[in-house]
């Protein structure tokens, strides 16, 4: 039998990263995941091979090329809280955009051409319309946003000069989980909407605290473009496979093209959970765009995506799922954990 192709991924062990490594096993490929385990668990490489590395390690980096050859690299390894980002903006220019500079380093100095990137909808800041196309300018307005734009900054620049071929993914909201809920959506600390109404809806926390609900919208809360992460990964292997037959300088929106408000991401979780969700109204959040709505013909166009798995009962329902069963794993090693202690 032919050997498996291999893919390289980079925060493989994350929540967005383990779940392309899922599909990219399904596919057929076997996948390399590369991870330094700050933010992504060990529990979530259950596809190919495990490295235990940093990006800043280019040599690392590079040896893991020269070893396992891949085809091509998914990077995803980056820090993604934007309110952190505000806090401590060093560690994200330093892991997003030095850590990308060393993953190119890495490439041009292996010869490995095709990169697949995890971009973000932050890159257009606060928009004053929606949707967005891709074509909008790039305006970020929270550090971790502009070190997603730099990123591409550089992207563009390696692939004029060293004949890269490269893929963004401007994702607007990853949400859902895999559905079989081996792997899932597990933050420390977490602050996403979908996990907080559901610790909500748990006791886990006594409710979810509101961040406004006097935006220039239908119902006065934040619209997102919420998308499954089944659906991200899939948009991934295509564009891998695009630049791989020779297309170059992709920037991609991944969303469904249609927002949520928050109130109806809980009230809809109300009926999934069976459960009463409290809310609590706090003032805006700082940085909060009203609405982030992608326009998304672009991935149909040229990758010949669909977002599939989508809707928002599944969405939803996958996410619970998968929170249920982290919850009880979570348990089960804190009730393990004294006797390991004796
Ligand atoms: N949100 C909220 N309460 C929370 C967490 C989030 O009201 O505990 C709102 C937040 O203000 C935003 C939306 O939910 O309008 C989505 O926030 P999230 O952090 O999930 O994603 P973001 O769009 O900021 O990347």
């Amino acid at each position: 039998m032919a050997q498996a192709e291999k893919v390289l991924v980079t925060g493989g062990a994350g929540y967005i990263g383990s779940h392309v490594c899922k599909a990219l096993a399904e596919a057929g490929y076997e996948p390399v995941v590369y991870d330094n385990l700050s933010s992504g668990y060990a529990d979530f490489a259950l596809w190919g091979t495990f490295i235990h590395g940093d990006i800043l390690d280019t040599g690392k980096l590079l040896e893991a090329i020269r070893e396992h050859e891949p085809a091509g690299l998914i990077h995803f390894a980056a820090c993604i809280e934007v309110g952190e980002s505000v806090k401590a903006p060093g560690r994200f220019y330093r892991n997003n955009v030095g850590g990308t500079l060393s993953v190119l380093e890495a490439m041009r100095l292996s010869g490995l051409r095709d990169l697949v990137v995890s971009g973000s909808c932050a890159v257009y800041g606060a928009p004053e319309s929606v949707p967005i196309p891709e074509h909008a300018p790039l305006r970020p307005v929270s550090p971790y946003g502009a070190s997603k734009a730099m990123m591409e900054r550089l992207l563009d620049d390696f692939e004029a000069a060293h004949g890269l071929h490269t893929a963004v993914m401007r994702y607007f909201n990853a949400s859902g989980a895999d559905p079989e809920g081996r792997i899932g959506e597990r933050h420390v600390p977490e602050t996403h909407l979908i996990p907080r109404v559901f610790m909500a809806a748990a006791g886990e926390i006594p409710g979810l605290a509101l961040f406004g609900d006097d935006y220039p919208t239908p119902d006065g809360t934040c619209l997102r473009d919420y998308i499954h992460v089944n659906d991200l990964a899939s948009a991934h292997i295509l564009a891998l496979e695009k630049l791989r037959r020779g297309a170059r300088n992709l920037k991609i929106n991944l969303g469904t093209g249609r927002g949520y408000s928050v109130l109806e991401i809980v009230a809809k979780s109300r009926e999934i959970t069976g459960k009463n969700i409290p809310c609590t109204l706090m003032p805006r959040r700082p940085g909060d765009s009203p609405a982030l709505v992608g326009k998304v013909e672009r991935a149909a166009g040229d990758l010949g995506w669909t977002a599939a798995f989508s809707s928002l009962e599944n969405i939803l329902g996958t996410a619970w799922n998968w929170f249920v069963r982290d919850r009880e794993r979570r348990e089960f090693h804190l009730r393990r954990a004294p006797s390991i202690r004796a």
